[in-house]
């Protein structure tokens, strides 16, 4: 991996004093655990496109499909002001390099789900997306996006890390050749990843690749992506996880003993039964993946797809 991933992020969660009330939203995770890995690129759309703080606090008024986003007290409209701003700010972020964005949750500007949008009646209802959120998403729909309340679900928190990091490695093979041969090495690489997540998506991409030279090579590096950040997005259950499992133990079954191979089993009911987390089965199928010198295995990034100390898969 060439250096940090860079990851937008709304500036209250870094702890910038940029809200309303000219507080912060700190997220002690993001900027103490996975901010060692992360070069962070802060935007606060509320005070970049000139607005004080402290300010009068905004909602979402109007349908989710076309909501407005306007002061509580006065009613004065801020969507075109934010678009506008918004379309000149994406500009530069597509400049940035970025291999995700964490967005403040519940906003207005920045929320990316479940938003409050008021009805004529003053009614909430939990559909909408902010303003900046909206156009970003819009505008980078592969890029992965989450916002810091759905990351403190550990399957949530697990399966946005690991999209980041292939981005991550998808944009070093993009600044290398990106060649076809490079691209069909990408995907061995990923293969039980992205079986982990989706046996749907993992025969489309295998044939994708397989046909590679019927495509140009533009073509086939955005179905790619696509299909790929698609899949990802599917959450990898302990179900997908314990097919994973079985596949890999498919590679060097014959070389087990029986007692070791009544141990590997038994391991795996407990995963699949919720007794242990994802990383007690995979320690020790890593082990006789390194003891049987498997080469396909060990290069599989589902062993490793994020750093260990970030303990993701101590928790699911
Ligand atoms: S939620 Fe977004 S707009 Fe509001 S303070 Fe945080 S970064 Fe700024």
């Amino acid at each position: 991996m060439n250096g940090k991933i860079r990851l937008g992020i709304s500036s209250c969660l870094l702890g910038g004093k940029v809200r309303y009330d000219g507080g912060h939203k700190l997220d002690h995770f993001l900027r103490d655990t996975l901010g060692n890995y992360v070069d962070w690129v802060p935007v606060c759309p509320e005070v970049e496109m000139g607005l004080s703080v402290p300010r009068e606090a905004m909602r979402l008024v109007g349908t989710p499909a076309y909501p407005r986003l306007k002061t509580i007290r006065t009613g004065k409209d801020y969507t075109d002001r934010m678009l506008k701003w918004a379309k000149k700010r994406l500009n530069e972020i597509e400049k940035e390099d970025l291999c995700g964005f964490v967005f403040k949750s519940r906003s207005p500007s920045s929320g990316m789900k479940a938003v409050k949008v008021y009805d004529e009646s003053g009614v909430p209802r939990y559909k909408g997306t902010g303003i900046f959120a909206g156009a970003f998403m819009e505008r980078f729909p592969l890029l992965p996006a989450e916002d810091e309340g759905r990351l403190n679900d550990p399957v949530l928190r697990e399966n946005f890390i690991e999209r980041i990091f292939v981005y991550q490695r998808w944009k070093d093979f993009l600044k290398s050749t990106g060649s076809i041969a490079q691209l069909i090495t990408f995907h061995t690489k990923h293969k039980l990843l992205i079986l982990s997540h989706s046996t749907k998506h993992y025969s489309i991409l295998g044939r994708l690749v397989a046909d590679a030279k019927r495509y140009k090579t533009d073509e086939i590096r955005t179905y790619y992506l696509t299909y790929l950040m698609e899949g990802l997005r599917l959450t990898a259950t302990i179900r997908k996880n314990t097919n994973v499992l079985q596949h890999m133990m498919g590679y060097f079954k014959d070389r087990l003993t029986a007692d070791e191979k009544q141990e590997l089993s038994e391991i795996f009911e407990k995963y699949h039964a919720g007794f242990v987390p994802l990383i007690v089965p995979l320690t020790l199928l890593t082990h006789y993946v390194r003891k049987f010198d498997e080469p396909y295995l060990k290069g599989q990034y589902y062993l490793m797809p994020h750093p260990a100390e970030l303990m993701l898969r101590n928790h699911v």
